[in-house]
């Protein structure tokens, strides 16, 4: 391509409006232009590489057995009734109307629609397992789009439905999507790692995100620095140290005035955060919920929605604190609390022995606590007696702290660390969620009609591209990895508009360059070297190659790889080989 004939946009200053750095980056290098909040044009430039995600991700979803097909974008309201969503799904989705004033929405994503199709194409056990999948263009009425096509309103999505008989079969198509979709990054040229998450709204049991690790994402995970065990901090769990026991001493009710905060209590008190037991106080559907949870601990509001079998979740205003438990904020404790209330205790918080707590009054905190003996009796979530047992009120153990890092591996020795990351894609077990509400079956060999097993697999196209800009820059620009890059090589004649030999050698190696099958970006245009070269590294060519007059009389060319430190002058005959072997 000659620079002459293509549209190179690029933009000197950063953008005011672009936060993170592969935003600024895709908008100076031309690649994306804003619409409006969340709807990017994808230029000549920034297009390529998005072309070269997609054919990426086709090639291993075509070598995984997945057959390839095209859904429409606009949905009818009908399927997403059936499935139950039309209500659930909420303002993300965006809902329009036909001149029939029929109601559709754009698709955020299409379990229904594959369904719909499945359930009419598939009879017989014989066609199953099966795996479609589409790369296709999804809308989600985002509260924040942000970060340009990260977290885009419309965006590029490969999203893919597997088809079984039974779970077995879909385990089998699960871990194959989990190497092929390691395959895909790894071939990508990223770092990033496997995560095991929560399935949010899309439901079912099990799933797992791919996440390429960058400071600017929006995740935190934490993962083991010595085995390959990985979460999202919606997940992960630890194992601690257990607390160490003592013989429980005679609770006090202590005047605690105007203590407010955990640490304000620790130095009263003169105790430390793992002799105090927080009571947080939050609306779930609509109804309060107490977690009590370590003195030095986060709430993790996920697991707590997650124990509750709640849909939202927040945290109580102080009013309602107050209505809820009879105390004000900063004095709630499990001692003593209304009969009815939902109570949780975290795991940990729940072998706590001589704690301290809100006493459910103003200016007042107990020391000295011990459930079981003035505290009620937690236990275990799966044990039968969880909830209210009998008499005596039991509250409910579970997982509600969010883990921190250099805490102990769940299944080794290791230590956990922990790390920002974007997500990139998402793997999950659908169970029969879909194909039950819509009632796609299938006849099994017994001839007996069973409801399909279903599986589904996502992967963010385009976020792919800001993701590796994210991973791979620095202060001059873009560092396109080779597989995705939009040229491979820069070629930049000094002077070829006054020197009609740079001219004819430029041209012809330009030519050698394209018939060996390398995509070459030739800087034809009458600008000075360091515009060229300031250009050609904002827009991240991985490998550039400068042809000026006194390297030319001694048969030579200038060479420089985008993250070398030097350039180094090779034989110009040399030249191509040398650049198919480099850009590999
Ligand atoms: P997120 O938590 O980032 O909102 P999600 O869980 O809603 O993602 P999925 O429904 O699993 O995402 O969609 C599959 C993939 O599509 C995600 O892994 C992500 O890479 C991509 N994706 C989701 N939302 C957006 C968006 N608004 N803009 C760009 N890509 C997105
Ligand atoms: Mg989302």
């Amino acid at each position: 391509m000659r620079v002459s004939r293509f549209l190179l946009s690029t933009v000197k200053e950063t953008p005011s409006d672009a936060e993170v750095v592969s935003h600024q980056l895709m908008l100076r290098a031309g690649m994306i232009r804003k619409l409006a909040a969340g709807l990017y044009t994808w230029l000549p430039l920034g297009l390529r590489v998005l072309r070269k995600v997609e054919a990426i991700v086709r090639e291993e979803m075509d070598r995984a057995g997945a057959l390839e097909v095209l859904m429409p974008a606009v949905q009818p309201a009908e399927l997403w009734q059936e499935s139950g969503r039309w209500e659930q799904y909420g303002p993300e989705l965006l809902r329009l109307k036909d001149r029939h004033d029929r109601e559709f929405c754009f698709g955020p994503t299409h379990e229904e629609v594959i369904t719909d199709l499945i359930r009419r194409e598939i009879r017989s056990y014989k066609q199953l397992p099966s795996n479609f999948y589409q790369i296709q263009t999804k809308f989600r009425d985002e509260t924040r789009p942000r970060f340009g096509v990260m977290r885009a309103r419309e965006f590029i999505m490969k999203d893919a439905y597997s088809f079984h008989l039974d779970q077995a079969s879909l385990q089998e198509t699960y871990d194959l999507m989990h190497q092929t979709y390691t395959r895909i990054f790894t071939r990508l040229g990223l770092e990033f790692r496997p995560v095991e998450a929560d399935t949010g709204s899309i439901g079912g049991r099990y799933s797992h995100e791919f996440h390429v690790l960058a400071d600017s994402g929006e995740d935190a995970i934490a993962f083991c620095d010595s085995c390959n065990y990985a979460a999202n901090l919606e997940m992960a769990t630890s194992r601690l140290p257990a607390p160490v026991h003592e013989a429980p001493r005679e609770k006090e009710k202590v005047s605690t005035p105007g203590i407010r905060t955990v640490d304000e209590q620790a130095q009263m008190l003169g105790i430390s955060f793992d002799r105090i037991v927080k009571s947080v106080v939050v609306i779930a559907d609509d109804k309060p919920a107490v977690f009590c949870i370590g003195g030095g601990d986060e709430l993790n509001t996920i697991k707590a929605a997650r124990a509750l079998g709640a849909t939202n979740l927040r945290m109580a205003e102080a009013a309602e604190v107050f209505a809820a438990t009879g105390a004000p904020v900063g004095f709630v404790g499990p001692l003593g609390l209304p009969s009815g209330l939902t109570v949780m205790v975290d795991q940990q918080a729940a072998q706590a022995c001589n704690f301290s707590s809100g006493a459910n009054e103003l200016d007042y905190h107990w020391i000295n606590l011990n459930w079981g003996m003035d505290a009620p009796l937690p236990t275990a979530m799966d044990g039968s007696s969880a909830g209210n047992a009998g008499a005596v009120f039991r509250p409910p153990v579970a997982d509600l702290r969010t883990v921190r890092a250099g805490e102990q591996c769940p299944r080794c020795e290791g230590r956990l660390a922990i790390r920002r990351g974007i997500e990139v894609g998402h793997i999950f077990q659908l169970g029969d969620k879909y194909s039950k509400a819509l009632n796609a079956t299938c006849l099994d060999e017994q001839g007996r009609s069973i409801v399909m097993t279903m599986g589904c697999y996502g992967i963010g196209v385009s976020r792919i591209v800001a993701s590796a800009i994210e991973q791979n820059n620095d202060d001059k620009g873009i560092i396109w990895p080779d597989a995705i890059a939009p040229f491979q090589v820069a070629l930049l004649p000094m002077n070829m508009h006054k020197s009609q030999r740079i001219r004819d050698a430029a041209d012809v190696l330009y030519s050698e360059l394209q018939a060996a099958g390398i995509e070459v970006l030739y800087d034809d245009r009458k600008e000075r070297a360091g515009v060229m070269f300031t250009d050609m590294e904002l827009i991240g060519i991985p490998h550039r190659l400068v042809l000026g007059e006194s390297k030319l009389d001694e048969g030579m060319i200038e060479y420089k790889g985008r993250r070398d430190a030097e350039s180094q002058d090779i034989p110009l005959i040399q030249a191509v080989e040398f650049i198919k072997a480099r850009s590999g």
